[in-house]
């Protein structure tokens, strides 16, 4: 499961859209969720109507905004092991297929918020992936997902990746993902980019879909 804005996007998406777009009152509802008095998921629902702006406005943001440029090769290398590399995000589903599409990863799985354009400049955000059981209020669980699969190795960075990080088999973290996985015991791999994940690769069982019952406790094997 990777993480899209911060890890696989070099910025978050989300905030290059709003800042763009959006009128100004987004700021002060980004305010009240980082001050923990809403979810992320109320919080992007109400910034997302905000934005006045046409599918071709964009669409031309979203094709300046880069990735990291070793996802590629990390996305080719992990499934040529087996793995069924996938794209976990509490960001916009739109915006994540164009720009992996970008770069000839249309075909990847990808779950996230539905963004919904009114056919002139209105836009709408709703929540398929949402677990009103998960104290995180995502608009993504990406907990809930996490417990549909066997093994998991979650990539990311921040607040979207800390309720899937505490579940996760196996845990490779950038910026803020790397405190929260250290004030809560957490074990994982630290890494700057998708160059450093791909070379840890090697560090996990060749099939990360099939059970390694030799391999347990997988957590210590990791600290
Ligand atoms: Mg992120
Ligand atoms: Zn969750």
């Amino acid at each position: 499961m990777c993480d899209f804005d911060g890890t696989i996007a070099l910025d978050d998406v989300t905030d290059a859209l709003l800042s763009r777009f959006a009128l100004p009152e987004w700021e002060a509802i980004e305010a009240r969720w980082r001050d923990g008095a809403i979810g992320s998921r109320e919080c992007m629902t109400a910034q997302i109507a905000l934005i006045d702006a046409s599918l071709d406005e964009v669409d031309a943001a979203l094709d300046a905004l880069p990735i990291d440029p070793a996802f590629p090769g990390f996305v080719a290398e992990a499934q040529r092991r087996g793995m069924a590399v996938q794209v976990v995000s509490d960001g916009l589903d739109y915006a994540i297929r164009r720009i992996l599409a970008r770069h000839g990863l249309g075909d990847l799985p990808v779950r996230a918020n539905r963004l919904l354009h009114d056919g002139e400049r209105g836009w709408q955000l709703n929540s398929p992936h949402a677990d009103v059981a998960c104290a995180a209020a995502s608009g993504t669980c990406k907990c809930a997902i996490a417990r549909g699969h066997e093994k998991v190795l979650m990539i990311g960075d921040g607040q979207s990746d800390f309720c899937v990080a505490g579940i996760a088999d196996y845990v490779f973290a950038k910026k803020k993902l790397i405190s929260h996985c250290r004030r809560a015991g957490i074990p994982h791999r630290t890494i700057v980019d998708f160059s450093d994940a791909c070379a840890l690769l090697d560090t996990l069982p060749e099939r990360l879909g099939d059970t390694f019952p030799e391999l347990f406790p997988l957590r210590v094997h990791l600290a």
